[in-house]
């Protein structure tokens, strides 16, 4: 079943240094990369990468990175047909720095990014139909994702949100009807203005969340796994141990392949221990799409 991201397109500049600079100083660092990124691009990559038929809704400029950006899509087997450039706007770009303990800062300059318009769900609403899934996240207009929000509930097609970079603007009454509401610490700890400090702490901000009318609540907490709500449930799934290299994208990875082990029929439980296994896979290597594995490359890591 094919699964729709409609979402971000960026370019990660990545910079690796020991050190990060203060305000005023320059510093010489170790290594730079550059990749596609975006937090839509990337979930709809790691899905498409763990085999799943995937859909991308997007928008990129008309420099130099856009071409790339959908070169990249085309590498890995996701449909481009509703990826447009915007004339007279840049790509979205995504300038990172990864510090000496994985630790990543980022900066978003969301470009044409935020020339994706609910107008274009309508455009797109025979192709969308033929989706069983569609994912979400907060680097488009706000109104385009409500618009997506009611397409999918108008038409019984699950959603899920993942609601990144945290926003104090996002309605809940939308989180309310998604299937699947995902945020990480940090996304919960902003929403709520709740502390997240412990496994407690994390579950009661989460509860006041639940108490509005989410359906799903599915918190990653990094190392420490994934924490899912629902009803009055509630199960830590925990993250294999593994020598982090470079946590970017790895709540990206989780949604991915989350929406790839629903389209092919797992169960929410068991998807959900897929997910952080093979985000806490992705860790292992340097980059984002990069570092996601293959379905083969998976299944290898796991035995
Ligand atoms: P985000 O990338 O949005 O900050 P998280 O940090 O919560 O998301 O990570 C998402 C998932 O990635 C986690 O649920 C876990 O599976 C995996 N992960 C992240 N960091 C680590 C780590 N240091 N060790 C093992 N797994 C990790």
């Amino acid at each position: 079943m094919k699964i729709a991201v409609i979402g971000s397109c960026m370019v990660d500049l990545i910079a690796y240094t020991d050190t990060v600079p203060k305000a005023g100083e320059t510093l010489v660092a170790k290594e730079f990369a550059m990749g596609c990124g975006g937090k839509g691009a990337n979930q709809a990559v790691a899905a498409s990468k763990l085999g799943a038929e995937v859909l991308m809704m997007g928008r990129v400029g008309d420099d130099a990175f856009a071409d790339n950006t959908l070169a990249n899509f085309e590498k890995y087997g996701v449909s481009t047909e509703h990826v447009s450039k915007v004339p007279g706007v840049s790509s979205g770009v995504a300038p990172i720095w990864v510090d000496a303990d994985s630790q990543n800062r980022i900066l978003i300059i969301p470009g044409a990014n935020m020339h994706l318009l609910p107008a274009d769900i309508t455009a797109a609403k025979d192709q969308l139909k033929q989706c069983s899934m569609i994912i979400l996240q907060l680097e488009i207009p706000l109104e385009t994702v409500y618009a997506a929000i009611e397409f999918g509930n108008a038409n019984g097609i699950p959603v899920l949100l993942n609601p990144a970079p945290a926003s104090t603007e996002l309605n809940i009454d939308y989180a309310c009807r998604c299937d699947y509401f995902v945020p990480n610490e940090t996304e919960l700890e902003i929403l709520t203005g709740m502390p997240v400090d412990t496994e407690d702490q994390i579950a009661q901000a989460a509860g006041s969340l639940l108490a509005k009318g989410l359906k799903n609540l599915i918190v990653t907490l990094g190392d420490k796994g994934a924490l899912w709500m629902h009803g009055g449930e509630r199960r830590h799934i925990t993250a294999p141990s593994v020598g982090a290299v470079d946590t970017t994208g790895a709540g990206d990875a989780f949604i991915g392949c989350f929406a790839a082990e629903l389209a092919a029929g797992t169960e929410v439980e068991a998807a959900i221990g897929r997910a952080v296994s093979y985000a806490s896979h992705s860790v292992t290597g340097k980059g984002t799409q990069t570092s996601y594995a293959t379905a083969d490359e998976f299944s290898q890591w796991q035995t």
